[in-house]
């Protein structure tokens, strides 16, 4: 399976790749998560990142299309895929065409998970992520036993920056303008599958994998 998943950030999109990875036993490609472990590394490019990511803005595409070039390089994508924040605008999707096109590969579908902004704006700006492992919580629906502590190593729980109102706001924005339309770009090929991201994680996975055929 060759899959991009796509929806307005913090719509759970990355909860619901979790799912299907699991089930096709594909990557799960992220590019925010790859960013985001070049934060940790030396690397100029990490800094780069970093500093449109904080601001909600799109890292550049030169660098991000480059990524994913490389990523498609490595030999666990031969059976298959499952992009998720990728692409992000009309031209990132070009630049994947193109890649795709070189090596043969056709995509077997693209989800776009809709959801409702303010829902969103809730979600993000409580959202509460271990500095340490990673693990997320939310400040009214899913606290740590002890505030401030994550449940699972005891690590102290941040604000991601880009989860600050006002930059949620602004991603939101971006999302509109520029992510919005690869959904219309898909359209013409026949691959987009609409979901309703605003029920429950379960709910929504069940959707997915019927208009998948499974
Ligand atoms: P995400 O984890 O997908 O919400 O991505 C977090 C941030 O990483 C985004 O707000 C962007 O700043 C950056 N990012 C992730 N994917 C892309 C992309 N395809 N193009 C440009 N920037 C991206």
């Amino acid at each position: 399976m060759r899959i991009i998943i796509m929806g307005p950030p913090g719509v759970g999109k990355g909860t619901e790749a979790e799912l299907l990875i699991k089930h096709y036993n594909i990557p799960h490609i992220s590019t925010g998560n790859i960013f985001r472990e070049l934060f940790e590394t030396e690397l100029e490019i990490g800094k780069i990142a970093k500093s449109y990511i904080n601001r909600g803005e799109l890292v550049p595409d030169d660098i991000t299309n480059e990524i994913v070039r490389e990523r498609l390089n490595e030999k666990d994508v031969e059976k298959g895929f499952l992009f998720d924040g990728f692409p992000r605008n009309i031209d990132q999707a070009k630049a994947f065409d193109a890649i795709l096109k070189e090596k043969n590969w056709k995509l077997d579908a693209v989800i776009n998970i809709e959801g409702n902004e303010e829902l969103i704006i809730k979600r993000l700006s409580g959202r509460r992520v271990c500095e340490k492992c990673g693990a997320i919580y939310h400040i009214t629906n899913k606290k740590p036993k002890v505030e401030g502590i994550c449940n699972v190593c005891g690590g102290k729980l941040i604000q991601r920056a880009d989860d600050l109102e006002d930059t949620v706001r602004r991603r939101l924005r971006i999302y509109k303008d520029q992510t919005a339309p690869v959904i219309g770009y898909y359209l013409a090929s026949g691959t987009i599958i609409n979901v309703d991201g605003t029920r429950s994680i379960d709910d929504t996975h069940n959707d997915i994998m019927k208009v998948l055929g499974e």
